[in-house]
């Protein structure tokens, strides 16, 4: 029986574009050769990697000034090349400390620079963002994560900022509309919502770089990633293949009918989770993610921890799999990238239903 696939990353793909990987895995693009065993110099598969960099240039309405790189690494490679690149020695970056990757992000910057924090829910169990914050005057670039995909927050605003803006959209890009060109520097690792892990998207103002004076390793090099179109080294060949079919998927229904889709998902969950006397929200409502939905047996049950067991054999039973919340935090976490399709959301909101009627 296929799964409904709730994992937060590696996470699920486009029934589509798993059939047509499958195929190029046998032959890729008629050249009688795997995707796994071409050359990435190939001309089929330069095809691939310039279309793919145009569609996220297009998709995300990008200005002339911003590069588009499909790098490798993960987001985690990015927490200390965007310092590297970025902040000079002595120099500060301002960080919104909202949750454990943008943790982690800030504590590699500090290998490079000054890290202010500009606010920090992690006394909270980062359960919210923080509405206060202030941002250093000198600060060479602030840094958020738009999307918080440990504890099911997101940035539904923007803080103002004097200062060129990092974010870390791993989980949620291609996620909504926005205006992209807000941000000076756009990473994200592929796995969440873009395509399987191995390929990390970089989009960078190339009037930033070029700014900091220390010696940097080619392979952490912006410029270097921009000189070769991404091609400095061999790629992540087959994640950049998925990635394009993905990026394919998403512009023939368009970011606005994705969005609205995303919308009347989130919806759906967060509804039945508040109308439920047995679970839960787990963060602030403002800031409810749309991407991965966390939320719990209510607190005041005394054997919240034996239903919770419970609840996750049972959905696992009706061929749920993925929603136990990551370690640190417990409960549940749904994530309901774009791929999910509104009737896998409306199983879940069922089971939880079910469950509920045979627990209490
Ligand atoms: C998963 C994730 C990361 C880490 O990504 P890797 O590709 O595993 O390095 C970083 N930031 C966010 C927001 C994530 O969700």
């Amino acid at each position: 029986m296929k799964k409904i696939n709730f994992y937060s990353g590696p996470a699920i793909l486009p029934e589509e574009v798993l059939e047509q990987s499958q195929m190029a895995i046998r032959d890729f693009a008629g050249t009688g050769l795997s995707i796994l065993e071409i050359s990435h110099r190939s001309k089929e598969f330069i095809k691939v990697m310039e279309e793919a960099r145009a569609l996220v240039k297009e998709l995300l309405q990008l200005k002339e000034d911003r590069e588009v790189l499909f790098l490798q690494g993960g987001g985690s490679s990015q927490f200390y090349m965007v310092p590297l690149n970025l902040l000079g020695d002595g120099e500060t970056a301002s960080y919104f400390d909202t949750g454990q990757w943008a943790h982690g992000a800030m504590e590699e910057a500090k290998n490079f620079g000054k890290v202010q924090i500009a606010c920090s829910s992690r006394d909270q169990n980062y359960d919210h963002i923080p509405k206060n914050y202030s941002i250093n005057p000198e600060a060479k670039y602030l840094h958020i994560t738009s999307n918080n995909t440990v504890f099911g927050t997101q940035f539904h605003w923007w803080p103002e900022a004097k200062c060129p803006v990092v974010a870390d959209m791993s989980s949620d890009i291609f996620s909504r509309q926005l205006d992209f060109n807000r941000f000076d520097l756009i990473y994200a690792g592929a796995q969440k919502n873009m395509g399987p892990a191995g390929a990390t998207l970089v989009v960078v103002n190339k009037n930033l770089l070029g700014k900091v004076n220390r010696k940097m390793p080619k392979m952490a090099d912006y410029r270097v990633h921009i000189d070769k179109d991404s091609m400095h080294n061999t790629p992540s060949v087959f994640a950049v293949y998925v990635c394009w079919l993905t990026l394919k998927w998403i512009k023939q229904q368009g970011l606005k009918t994705i969005e609205e889709k995303n919308m009347r998902k989130a919806k759906n969950l967060y509804d039945a989770i508040d109308a439920s006397s047995l679970f839960e929200g787990s963060v602030a409502r403002d800031d409810r993610s749309l991407m991965n939905v966390c939320f719990r047996i209510d607190k005041n049950l005394s054997n919240a921890a034996t239903v919770e067991e419970k609840f996750l054999q049972y959905a696992n039973e009706q061929g749920m799999v993925g929603i136990k919340g990551y370690r640190t935090v417990g409960g549940f976490r749904a994530s309901i990238y774009n791929a999910m399709p509104e009737s896998g959301v409306q199983a879940l909101v069922e089971v939880m239903k079910e469950f509920e009627r045979s627990a209490v």
